[in-house]
């Protein structure tokens, strides 16, 4: 079987799903699961009525509910039109509006928005959307059977960014979706969301629809995962910020790992982690062009590497700020860092960038998780300064290792820039740089310019299509 991800865009409008019909109707074969996101920007709408609710203003917030509810009624028209699947899809979805403006009643009275509560609001955008993608498969005659995720995707409670428990999802998965495969079915379901053991909804992050897929796909032990996305694959930098990007047409699973941590938005950062253990090939395919080979994120892929190419990709971040700590006494180093990362731990903080000498840390943090508290908690070890107004800059690709030119290519395109912190070494594969977050523009260009712009390396990049 294989697992096959629609992301947003891909499910926009009524040609959009129709398009996504004619591809999984190609890949029947193959025995898919189908892993649908919310419509475009459906996320952010639900997001938006909650908060507008929890001010208090539970007219606005139906009226974005109603506008919501109403694209989606649009396209199901559009999409089915025998009886009675009009009539199934108008009652869903006349119930999840009903359960929607109770949601907005509640919070409203309340002027209360827990995470728990917006992972309610959230989960109803995947339910529309994979209901309207199962009723048009089935109108072409596909044997679609729609699962609610809440069937399987069991989670932990922590709301906003639950972690599924692989042995209950996989258990399930087995006594559930696989006989429907072993019926030459096609289960549709939805990525981004899942259920406590109690049955309460949670999310798994923004965007995490690419997770859903990879979980699923690890589970049930697919030949393959695919993300349908945009874009044509993981290019070598993000094509809203670089004119000239190629395609990378395979990378292995610790490249793309490293890529979405450090912030590429073709793929979740936690897409490779289940799939990484089992190996299962990770392809990224862009719906709007069928034909194309996308990337495919493999072990052997690892093998292909040109003799020019040190870099495949080149990410960045925006948003961060840096921390730098000095103790306020000269302790043992071990007991000073271990403090440290306690109170990040607590804080939920991660980073991915730290520098140390021998007596100061300095780390990388998303500014959103930066709050007062928690560098008052980090002054009781040391004097703290916090530099916000930074970005990073990620360099990815196995030809990195044990290149001596690297770090000349390197700081003659930084030269301009202010840098806050380097990370090299750690992994053989990525170098990281912090900068002010205005100088990304240009230093992200420098770069692609000096390490893929005169490059010639066929058998790893592909011009865009
Ligand atoms: N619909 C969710 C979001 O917009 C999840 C996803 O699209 O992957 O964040
Ligand atoms: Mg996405």
């Amino acid at each position: 079987m294989i697992v096959m991800k629609f992301g947003g865009t891909s499910n926009q409008d009524a040609a959009a799903m129709n398009n996504v019909i004619s591809i999984v109707q190609s890949h029947l074969s193959e025995q898919p699961v189908v892993v649908i996101s919310a419509i475009a920007r459906a996320t952010n709408d639900l997001e938006q009525a909650a908060r507008t609710a929890a001010q208090g203003n539970a007219k606005d917030a139906k009226g974005i509910l109603s506008i919501l509810l109403g694209r989606h009624n649009t396209i199901a028209r559009q999409l089915v039109t025998a009886r009675p699947a009009v009539e199934e899809l108008k009652n869903a979805f006349t119930q999840y509006h009903l359960e929607l403006n109770q949601l907005v009643d509640g919070v409203a009275i309340l002027k209360e928005l827990t995470p728990r509560t917006m992972d309610a609001f959230c989960s109803y955008g995947e339910r529309l959307s994979s209901r309207i993608v199962a009723a048009g498969l089935q109108r072409d005659g596909i044997g679609a059977v729609w699962i609610d995720a809440r069937e399987f995707m069991i989670t932990d409670d922590n709301f906003g960014r639950a972690q599924p428990l692989m042995d209950i999802v996989t258990s399930k998965l087995e006594n559930i979706v696989r006989p429907l495969l072993d019926q030459n079915k096609v289960p549709v379901t939805q990525g981004f969301i899942g259920v406590t053991q109690s049955g309460v909804y949670t999310t798994m992050g923004r965007e995490s629809s690419d997770y859903s897929a990879s979980i699923i796909g690890a589970a049930m032990n697919a030949a393959k995962v695919q993300i349908w996305t945009d874009v044509d694959g993981i290019l070598t930098a993000d094509p809203s910020m670089v004119a000239e990007t190629k395609k990378v047409k395979s990378m292995s699973f610790e490249e793309a790992f490293e890529l979405s941590y450090f912030g590429a938005k073709v793929l979740h950062p936690g897409t490779m982690l289940p799939v990484i253990e089992k190996k299962i090939p990770v392809q990224i395919l862009n719906s709007k062009r069928k034909d194309g080979s996308g990337t495919l994120i493999d072990v052997d892929a690892s093998n292909v590497q040109g003799d020019a190419v040190v870099v495949k990709s080149i990410a960045y971040k925006k948003n961060l700020s840096v921390i730098t700590l000095v103790p306020h006494k000269r302790l043992n180093q071990y007991l000073f860092w271990e403090q440290i990362f306690s109170v990040l731990n607590r804080y939920g903080v991660s980073t991915g960038m730290v520098a140390t000498s021998e007596y100061s840390i300095s780390f990388a943090i998303d500014s959103k998780v930066l709050v007062d508290s928690l560098t008052h908690e980090l002054q009781e070890f040391g004097i703290v300064e916090v530099f916000p107004g930074k970005g990073s800059i990620c360099l990815v690709g196995k030809g990195m290792r044990a290149r001596t030119s690297l770090m000349n290519r390197l700081f003659d395109a930084l030269a301009p820039a202010n840098v806050a912190m380097i990370s090299y070494g750690a992994s053989p594969m990525n170098c990281t740089v912090v900068i002010d977050e205005d100088q990304i523009p240009k230093v992200l260009n420098a770069l692609h310019k000096e390490f893929f712009e005169t490059i010639d390396a066929s058998d790893v990049f592909e011009p865009r299509g």
